[in-house]
């Protein structure tokens, strides 16, 4: 039994089953009573016998609808109800001495209503608690079996049930359209809801892509596309431990144009950058994967060359330095020319960290620069012009 509810009185829906079931156990249980009358009582009728079928009949389906809208679980409780029904309607038939077409009305009544609720449970329910309600009402009565009805309440009971079997068809539909209705909109709300995943995918997939993009950035020089110092300083750190670790060398060449601001003064800034653009292009054509070509400065490139010794770092610096010598960028009606002067360090010949390594690299670029640039240089090496 469900306990009653502490919160019972304040206002709230009661259940569509209880209310449902309200209104058909009114019906059909007055029906009942109707029908009992018609067949005039039976062999018992006397003010008791009426006292009791008015308390089955009538009164039993508000009071218990009141009893019910009050539990906690009044949907719960109601279909505890429909045991109850089984029980009474036994009781009642057996009091009238078990005429067929009421007892058969009653039967087929609670019957399918407890099997439209609870399955197979309503049924092996039904079949214990109508024939239980009939033992009690023998128990109280004493057993008669009196089958015949006059063809007035026959009638009244083939109409009776018809009514209400329909009726209960009738809520089985409705129940059933609703449930549809509702798994319709269920499937609609379903792919609304995968199309929003998908764009929501979308969107963190472009997000990430942003990031990249945004990470890449950081990375570049704007105007030349080449890796900026920044990266370049975290870089260098890592390729040199990785070197060390590996027994490789490692070599960097560091290159600055010779006379730039000449140019700039000369032809104007915009010239300055196409010269820039191209030297940027050719460090670029020439740098393998796992190179990292860089623009260190203004004017100053720097191309980082893992597992690379000196002595190829110098033949690629000289290529380099000649094909930028060799190289005409159009400007307008020009033609402008530029050289460059080249320092280069190795690990572990010029230094064994970093800033060695730059420094180094750094001196031997100054070097050929007082020696007349557009030259390559070593630092701790003699002097050489290609
Ligand atoms: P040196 O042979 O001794 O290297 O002479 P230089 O004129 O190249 O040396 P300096 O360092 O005096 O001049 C570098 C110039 O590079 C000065 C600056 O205006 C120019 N510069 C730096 N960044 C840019 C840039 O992004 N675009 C242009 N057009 N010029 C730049
Ligand atoms: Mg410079
Ligand atoms: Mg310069």
């Amino acid at each position: 039994m469900s306990e009653p509810d502490p919160a019972a009185d304040a206002p709230r829906k009661v259940p569509w089953l209880v209310r449902m079931h309200y209104r058909m156990r009114t019906v059909a249980f007055a029906m009942m009573f109707g029908v009992i009358a018609l067949h005039g009582g039976g062999p018992v009728s006397g003010p008791g016998f009426w006292a009791l079928m008015a308390l089955l009949f009538l009164v039993y389906p508000h009071a218990q609808y009141l009893r019910t809208r009050r539990l906690s679980d009044p949907t719960a409780g109601e279909l505890r109800n429909l045991r109850t029904d089984s029980v009474f309607l036994g009781m009642g038939v057996a009091t009238i001495g078990f005429p067929v077409w009421i007892t058969f009305a009653g039967l087929l009544g609670t019957l399918s209503n407890n099997t439209a609720n609870k399955g197979w449970t309503g049924i092996a329910e039904t079949l214990v608690a109508f024939p239980g309600g009939a033992l009690l009402g023998c128990l109280i009565w004493g057993f008669r079996f009196e089958p015949d009805t006059d063809w007035v309440t026959t009638l009244c009971c083939i109409v009776g049930l018809t009514l209400y079997l329909t009726a209960l068809g009738q809520v089985a539909f409705t129940r059933i359209l609703r449930l549809r209705v509702t798994r319709e909109a269920l499937q609609v709300r379903e792919r609304e809801l995968m199309e929003a995943n998908d764009a929501l995918h979308r969107n963190l997939r472009e997000i990430d892509e942003l990031q990249e993009q945004l990470r890449e950035q950081a990375n570049r020089d704007p105007l030349t596309g080449l890796y900026n110092r920044r990266y370049l300083d975290s870089t260098l750190e890592r390729e040199l431990a990785r070197c060390k670790r590996d027994g490789n060398p490692l070599a960097l060449i560091l290159i600055d144009i010779d006379h730039f601001k000449q140019v700039n003064d000369t032809y104007g800034h915009q010239a300055g950058d196409e010269i820039l653009l191209r030297i940027a292009a050719l460090l670029a054509g020439m740098a393998r994967a796992g190179d990292v070509a860089c623009r260190y400065g203004g004017e100053e490139f720097l191309l980082l060359m893992p597992t690379i010794p000196m002595a190829s770092a110098r033949e690629r610096a000289e290529a380099l330095r000649i094909a930028f010598e060799a190289l005409e960028v159009p400007f307008g009606a020009f033609k402008l020319k530029a050289t460059v002067s080249i320092g280069i360090a190795a690990y572990p010949g010029q230094g064994i960290s970093a800033d060695e390594l730059i420094r180094s690299a750094d001196t031997a670029l100054y070097r050929a620069k007082n020696l007349g640039r557009n030259r390559v240089e070593v630092e701790s090496e003699g002097v050489n012009k290609s």
